[in-house]
């Protein structure tokens, strides 16, 4: 597929607004496809098909693909130029608007889909959240982002952030491939790369409460540069004295910050704050 061709033919400028950086390279579409280990009974979510040059290939894998794209242009370049591919539906809308069992057309939550997706790089983190805590979650996540964002999600303690905890809890991250910048048109700014989630049906750590979890954790990365007594006394509102016992109880020594610690840990400071009966002053 010629994308610079199909611009010119539809008179399309890319908007940067919107992320648009189209892969033009062909083994580097070829590596995402792989990365995803396609089969007929495959569904998969497409996010930002844009000209369909990676839409094509999942179609030829898998046994169905749906399409999400935002930009109504795109859409019609789309629904003219894939008109051979039966098992691909294309579908006008914000990812973030939407509830991906509803755009698949499944119900209950007994079923599977894979997520491939060069993603929009203004929005990847919220993506990547809104999946994550969507009511039913991918199986598999293979997605092109920013270099420097691949390598933050696949963070070991020591350099975790809110992005990474977030990520590990749900799957396993790794980076398959790196991307030049160079294999897009337009070529954005800095290099890329192909992450694969793979994602389990419970958390990683044994945690029943996600949301009063992620209370914690969060507290603890909103002033990272502090002690982790200090920041999560700040951030839920208890005295530092409190926290440094919850801490200590967890052997997680209170002058840690918050980018040490590993997902057992986090839960382990989590279940202490529980044991507390309440995990912040309202
Ligand atoms: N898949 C194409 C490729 O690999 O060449 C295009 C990828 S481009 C990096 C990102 C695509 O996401 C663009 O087509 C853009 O219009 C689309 N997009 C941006 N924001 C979106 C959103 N909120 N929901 C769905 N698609 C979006």
């Amino acid at each position: 597929m010629n994308v610079r061709r199909l611009l010119r033919e539809f008179d399309i400028q890319p908007k940067k607004s919107l992320g648009q950086n189209f892969l033009v390279d062909q083994r580097a579409l070829e590596r995402i496809v792989e990365a995803a280990e396609l089969g007929p009974e495959d569904l998969v979510l497409e996010i930002g098909p844009g000209l369909g040059a990676l839409t094509r290939l999942l179609a030829a894998e898998a046994g169905r693909v749906v399409a999400v794209e935002l930009d109504q242009r795109l859409v019609e370049v789309l629904k003219q130029t894939l008109t051979d591919l039966p098992n691909v539906e294309i579908i006008h809308g914000d990812i973030l608007e939407l509830n991906p069992a509803d755009l698949l057309e499944q119900q209950g939550d007994n079923f599977q889909y894979k997520v491939v997706a060069n993603l929009p790089y203004y929005i990847t983190s919220a993506i990547i959240r809104h999946l994550l805590t969507a009511e039913v979650r991918p199986k598999l996540m293979v997605m092109t982002v920013q270099l420097e964002v691949a390598r933050r999600i696949t963070a070991e303690p020591g350099e975790m952030s809110l992005l990474a905890v977030s990520v590990q809890f749900y799957g396993r991250p790794r980076i398959v491939a790196r991307i030049k910048a160079g294999a897009f048109y337009p070529s954005p700014q800095v290099d890329s790369a192909v992450i694969r989630i793979d994602l389990d049906d419970y958390p990683v750590v044994e945690v029943d409460d996600v949301d009063s979890f992620f209370e914690v954790v969060r507290a603890g990365f909103a002033q990272r540069r502090k002690q982790l007594r200090n920041a999560l006394a700040a951030g839920l509102a208890l005295p530092a004295s409190e926290v440094a016992q919850v801490l200590n109880r967890a052997s997680v020594n209170p002058r840690r910050r918050a980018q040490t610690l590993s997902l057992e840990e986090w839960a382990k400071v989590w279940r202490e704050m529980q044991t507390r009966s309440i995990s912040r002053k309202d």
